[in-house]
């Protein structure tokens, strides 16, 4: 018979945010245990910048995260933001409808701040919460351990590994990402769709310099983004179109020239271009984020386009309301897994996470006709914006975290 392991939370998926609520939560004496199904990412490390003729190695990790400010101050909080070992500051923000003249534009010093967030690499965030996670040296980290099972008890779940492993707890927390067993375990009703997209993701070195500026154009194809890495012609590139086959087949001499183009230019041509890699699109929204003893957070709760960028910037909310409540609660008669208290935590999180999503949905939607009268629309609506100080405000409030 294999011994039964008993912990106060289980924090399934040690992603972005499993760690970071794992981090919040080494300020109490709870008893955590995060699992997850891969092997422990390797530490970055300092790789210098070759390029020869289009091929680059920019020694940059290919996932990166325009994160807010909410979201690097609930990283400090947490004592992980002082070790990201590499962040680049972006100070404004340009959108471009590529098919017609609408542009948004606008800077930090617009809303009265010196940034609008950072460019990270999640590889490093991830390293710099291990580490916080490490010298707490309370939390127990299980890596190789797939979650398959579990079952429901009068005060908590009953946990099986993919290896026969069992652990009791009285709280589990699905932050397993988008396809998230727990929630499937749960029973926890989700409402989702493919975008029938992909997400060209990779690293490019630009003729000239990005000025710290994150770019967004709306092309025929799809919303193509270029954020501004810690070095002055670097960038990051996310292109979401429908087939990414020809992108990917394509050499790098002739991928930089169609990114080029699509850029419209706007910084010059493009030099280099390193690895790429897609991702599939999709978006669900969970119907509930909680049941008695059991909670979602992050991409397990909802996943949405990246086209805004806004994902672990939710998925960071998340763990910090959720950790607000069971800090606050750890007492209470009930105990960890007070239905009251994930209450408050699915409350305070869901009416946002919908209405982010809900606007994702509409920009997408609004950026994929082709019927010339919403162009036209569009177009007039983004000069409109453009103009308008008040509508200005909103979306640079909303894009670097509002406050
Ligand atoms: C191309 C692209 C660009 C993006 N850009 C941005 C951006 O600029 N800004 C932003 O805020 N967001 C961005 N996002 C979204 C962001 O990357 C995600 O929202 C975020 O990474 C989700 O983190 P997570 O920890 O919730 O889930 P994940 O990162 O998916 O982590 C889930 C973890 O759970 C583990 N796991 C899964 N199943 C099991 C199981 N059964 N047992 C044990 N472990 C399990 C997995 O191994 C994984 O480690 C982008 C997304 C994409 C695709």
């Amino acid at each position: 018979m294999t011994e039964v392991k008993e912990v106060d939370i289980v924090i399934c998926g040690a992603g972005l945010v499993g760690l970071a609520l794992g981090a919040a939560l080494t300020e109490s004496d709870l008893r955590v245990l995060i699992l997850d199904a891969q092997s422990q990412p390797q530490a970055p490390v300092d790789v210098q910048v070759v390029r020869r003729d289009f091929d680059l190695v920019s020694g940059f990790a290919p996932r990166v995260s325009a994160l807010n400010k909410n979201s690097v101050a609930f990283l400090k909080r947490v004592g992980a933001w002082q070790s990201v070992s590499r962040s680049s500051a972006f100070v404004a923000m340009s959108v471009k409808d590529a098919e017609g003249s609408g542009v948004i534009e606008f800077d930090a010093d617009f809303i009265g701040r010196s940034e609008l967030g950072h460019i990270v690499e999640n590889q490093r965030v991830i390293s710099a919460l291990l580490i916080q996670l490490a010298e707490a040296d309370q939390t127990e980290i299980v890596w190789n351990s797939k979650l398959n099972d579990m079952q429901a008890e009068e005060s908590g779940y009953e946990l099986t590994l993919e290896d026969g492993r069992r652990i009791r707890c009285a709280l589990i927390v699905g932050a397993d990402g988008g396809h998230s067993k727990i929630r499937e375990l749960a029973n926890l009703k989700s409402v989702g769709w493919s975008y029938h997209q992909q997400a060209v993701v990779c690293n490019i070195e630009t003729q000239t310099e990005h000025g710290q500026v994150a770019r967004q154009w709306f092309t025929e194809r799809g919303p193509l983004a270029f954020l501004p890495l810690g070095q002055t012609n670097l960038c990051s590139v996310v292109w979401s179109v429908e087939d990414p086959e020809d992108l990917m087949a394509m050499s790098a001499e002739d991928f930089c020239r169609e990114l080029a183009l699509a850029s419209e230019q706007d910084l010059g041509d493009i030099l280099g271009v390193d690895k790429r890699f897609t991702f599939p699109l999709n978006q669900q929204h969970s119907l509930r984020y909680i049941k008695p003893h059991l909670a979602l957070i992050g991409d397990a709760a909802h996943t949405i386009h990246p086209l805004a960028g806004q994902g672990a910037n939710l998925g960071f909310a998340d763990a910090a309301a959720l950790a607000s409540e069971l800090l606050q609660y750890r007492f209470s008669e009930q105990g960890i897994g007070d239905f009251e208290a994930l209450r408050r935590y699915e409350k305070s999180r869901q009416p946002s996470n919908l209405l982010m999503t809900t606007a994702m949905e509409a920009f997408k939607r609004l950026y994929s006709t082709k019927n010339p009268g919403i162009n036209w629309l569009r177009n007039t609506g983004m000069k409109l914006t453009n103009d308008n100080t008040y509508l200005k405000t909103l979306i640079a409030r909303l894009a670097s975290g509002g406050g």
